[in-house]
């Protein structure tokens, strides 16, 4: 068993924590500061420049394929440059992507859609999730209706990242009598969107479609298989969740471990106090134990294993070690750890959404019981 990265992998991590280092966390200050203003995080200028820097250090398209541009570095990889990046709370990532799902599409689906996309033209959101249909996404009312070589589409989705910004959706709807199909829907065929205010700076949108009229080629992947494709897409880049995760509960343990050399109380540091330092211990245990079996995941899916089952852990585990870990980091702190002078409570209420979105706490701890009970995975294996 071999836990090292070759020399070009560690390479490849020390570039991109460089660039961070360098490049993103010095604007972390501004962020702070639109964001408190009621701005995005970074301006348009910023991200273009800072997505220039990293195209031109090689830092693009990181997980794409290199028929379609991009650098194809593989899942281990891209878990390890999300940990990296995880480092700042900067919203920012490298380019030259798109939503895997777009891979299933036809040839000129693909120049259409996930083409532009991994270009940075086009922008995408994936919309399965409704008022009446969170985790039971099985029970999507969204309708689509044939018309001739038309699906007139109705219903609501709500919480869609990137809802607003979006030019074209992949909705999930019912088509009758066939079962969910996903539907490649270009804003301007008539869906609404409006923005949900949250507790972070995550901001989703509601859309809506009323009577939305999509051609039959903007089918993507077949008629009645949509729930597949979608689950499919979800449990591939599950990893990535967690990855970025262990990056910011890295930095906030740094954090933390600095501030407790310097503050004194009752005549010494706090880091002189086994409280504080059992806290220390403690978010270190964890980020290792959630470090593992992130990668343990991403290697799942690198071999073209089933990592479903593996991914569903590392999700569940590296969400719940974030939250621990922050609200530790803030109580090392004290008082100062509760202010907006610090990005901590920033980081607090960002974190929180990990317990929740691509499958709550709940559904993952469901989906792993389910998996033991029914035989899908085995107990006492080793990287089978
Ligand atoms: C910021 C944000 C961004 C999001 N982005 C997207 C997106 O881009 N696209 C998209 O489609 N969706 C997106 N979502 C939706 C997200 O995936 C759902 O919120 C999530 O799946 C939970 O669904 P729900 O909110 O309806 O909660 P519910 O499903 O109503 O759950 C409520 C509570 O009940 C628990 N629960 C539900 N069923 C069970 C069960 N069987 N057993 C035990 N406990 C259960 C849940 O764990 C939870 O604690 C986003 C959500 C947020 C907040």
């Amino acid at each position: 068993m071999d836990f090292s990265l070759t020399t070009e992998e560690r390479q490849i991590r020390d570039t991109v924590r460089s660039f961070v280092e360098k490049e993103v966390m010095p604007l972390e200050p501004e962020v702070l500061r639109n964001e408190r203003e009621g701005r995005p995080a970074l301006d348009p200028e910023t991200l273009r420049d800072l997505r220039a820097k990293a195209r031109k250090s090689g830092f693009w398209g990181i997980n794409t394929p290199e028929e379609y541009g991009g650098a194809a570095l593989g899942p281990i990889m891209s878990a390890i440059i999300a940990m990296e990046l995880g480092r700042t709370f900067v919203p920012f990532s490298f380019g030259g992507t798109a939503d895997n799902i777009l891979y299933a599409g036809t040839e000129p689906q693909k120049q259409r859609y996930l083409v532009p996309t991994i270009e940075g033209e086009r922008r995408s959101c994936f919309a399965i999730t409704e008022p009446g249909a969170g985790s039971d996404a099985r029970n999507i009312r969204t309708r689509a209706v044939r018309d001739g070589a038309e699906w007139i589409i109705n219903g609501e989705k709500t919480f869609i990242t990137g809802g607003n910004e979006a030019d074209f959706v992949m909705v999930f709807a019912v088509a009758e009598p066939y079962g969910v199909t996903c539907f490649l829907v270009d804003r301007d065929m008539g869906w609404k969107s409006e923005p949900i205010p949250t507790m972070g700076q995550w901001g989703p949108a509601a859309l809506v479609f009323q009577d939305v009229r999509v051609p039959e080629e903007n089918i993507l992947g077949e008629l009645g298989k949509g729930f597949e494709l979608a689950m499919q897409w979800i449990g591939q880049g599950r990893y990535m969740i967690p990855a970025r995760a262990i990056g910011s509960a890295e930095r906030m343990l740094g954090m933390a471990i600095d501030y407790a050399k310097i503050r004194k109380s009752m005549g010494q540091t706090i880091s002189e106090y086994q409280a504080i330092q059992w806290m220390i211990a403690d978010s270190q245990v964890e980020i290792e134990a959630a470090k593992w079996l992130t990668l343990y995941a991403a290697w799942r899916v690198r071999e073209g294993m089933d990592a479903r089952h593996a991914s569903s852990i590392a999700k569940l585990n590296g969400a719940v070690m974030a939250n621990q870990v922050v609200d530790r980091v803030l109580q090392i702190h004290g008082g100062m750890g509760y202010t907006k002078e610090l990005p901590i409570e920033r980081w607090y209420r960002e974190l929180r959404l990990l317990r929740i979105f691509e499958g709550t706490d709940e559904i993952q701890r469901r989906t792993i019981a389910r998996n033991l009970i029914k035989g899908h995975a085995r107990l006492g294996l080793i990287g089978e």
